[in-house]
């Protein structure tokens, strides 16, 4: 016998892992430029040149036994002291080394801080849309992912349905913004009325809520708008934050967690953080990967080419009469699907090899997500694709 609930995690495929592989079988059979593969959100732009350099020189010139040996479990403290000062100098928020928890990358860091607010059947919020994987964190750990439906069609906060959705029970809200899928950022004002709102819930409750910010998207922003550091907002937040995207590196697994000293009792948070990451087998991030951050904290990648497909795909898409927000962050573009099935538009969208994700799992079942870190090249092949499926709709 084995647990069910792990046998169903393990055996019931992601969506999007399943259209991905399907592309890649297509692919074989009619041609890699006959496929329009939207579906998964593999950055597109290669690492910043000094992030590859450090990877090269680390291992060139420091001692291979310091290289790949094991480091303190939060992180080296280098590497900690690094992050935090750019945070700082950033956000002006003051944040020390011992703020930092290294993880590799947000989802360990999601679920470390989960079980460590986790009393038992808490509960944690998600705003629709919302990144599917919360549900499994949260569920698998014994707590409840409870779903506030979206704000459509500006994907903000739907505030009658959040402060309906909190109660003894809640232990914080999700945030990511900017968003997977729907590239919306949530602005400071929403941020600002969040912030009100949960002050005031927990008052009244008689225990903090927290913010926990998932922000693997932090660095994708477009036209000069503002992602606000959302602890400079609302002391109790916990940020998870990732290199995956931000410096392309998704499969070499590097992240933090971030516990500001402005959480209430914050020492104590961390270190049930800290119990948390131990109780799902976490030892310590990537030693190399902790010691490039070191060096390259203020790195930035040249966002240049997602900005562009986001322009062209935009203007195309709404131009043929698709309705979508204009995503200003991350690189996602989540559109009404015509006729209001966005899983029905996604199979006949795959009949033509153009490969979309239906936005059930996102909490948003008439919409559909497309990723724009793509080749300019694909995008051209596929928008008489788009076109031609608007028509026939
Ligand atoms: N959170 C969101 C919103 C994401 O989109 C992703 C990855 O796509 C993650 C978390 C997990 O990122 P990581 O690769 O750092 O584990």
């Amino acid at each position: 016998m084995v647990n069910q609930n792990m046998l169903k995690l393990g055996t019931n495929r992601s969506c999007i892992r399943e259209l991905f592989e399907y592309g890649l079988r297509q692919a074989a059979i009619v041609g890699k430029e006959n496929v329009f593969d939207y579906s998964i959100g593999n950055p597109s732009i290669p690492a910043p040149p000094e992030v590859n350099e450090s990877f090269v020189d680390i291992i060139r010139n420091t001692d291979s036994l310091a290289v790949h040996g094991y480091t303190p479990a939060p992180g080296m403290p280098a590497a900690r002291d690094a992050v935090a000062a750019e945070l700082t100098e950033r956000f002006g928020l003051p944040i020390r080394g011992a703020n930092i928890f290294f993880t590799c990358g947000a989802a360990p860091a999601l679920i470390a801080v989960m079980r460590a607010l986790n009393l038992g059947e808490s509960e944690f919020i998600a705003i629709a849309p919302f990144f599917p994987e919360y549900r499994p964190f949260a569920e698998s750990n014994g707590a409840k992912l409870v779903v506030v439906p979206a704000d459509v069609p500006n994907f903000q906060i739907n505030w009658t349905a959040l402060e309906a959705s909190i109660n003894a029970r809640t232990q914080a809200v999700i945030v990511n913004s900017p968003n997977n899928p729907s590239g919306v950022i949530y602005t400071r004002e929403t941020l600002e009325r969040l912030a009100a709102l949960l002050k005031r819930k927990g008052e009244e409750l008689g225990h903090p809520i927290f913010i926990i910010a998932d922000e693997p998207y932090r660095e994708l922003v477009y036209d000069g708008e503002e992602a606000p550091f959302i602890p400079t907002i609302y002391p109790n937040t916990i940020v998870c934050y990732s290199y995956s995207k931000s410096l392309s590196l998704p499969g070499e697994r590097i992240g933090y967690i971030c516990v500001p000293d402005c959480v209430d009792d914050s020492a104590t948070v961390f270190a049930a953080i800290a119990g948390g990451a131990r109780a799902s087998g976490h030892v310590c991030a990537p030693a190399l990967q902790q010691r490039v951050v070191a060096r390259c904290a203020a790195s930035r990648p040249n966002i240049r080419a997602y900005d562009e497909n986001r322009a062209v795909l935009y203007e195309a898409l709404t131009s043929y009469g698709y309705d979508c927000v204009k995503p200003n962050g991350a690189f996602y573009m989540f559109i009404k699907a015509p006729g209001g099935d966005a899983q029905a538009f996604s199979e006949k969208a795959k009949e033509k090899n153009l490969l979309i994700v239906p936005g059930g799992d996102f909490g948003v079942p008439e919409y559909f997500r497309i990723c724009t870190c793509v080749s300019p090249e694909m995008i051209q092949r596929s928008l008489p694709v788009f076109k031609a499926l608007l028509e026939e709709a």
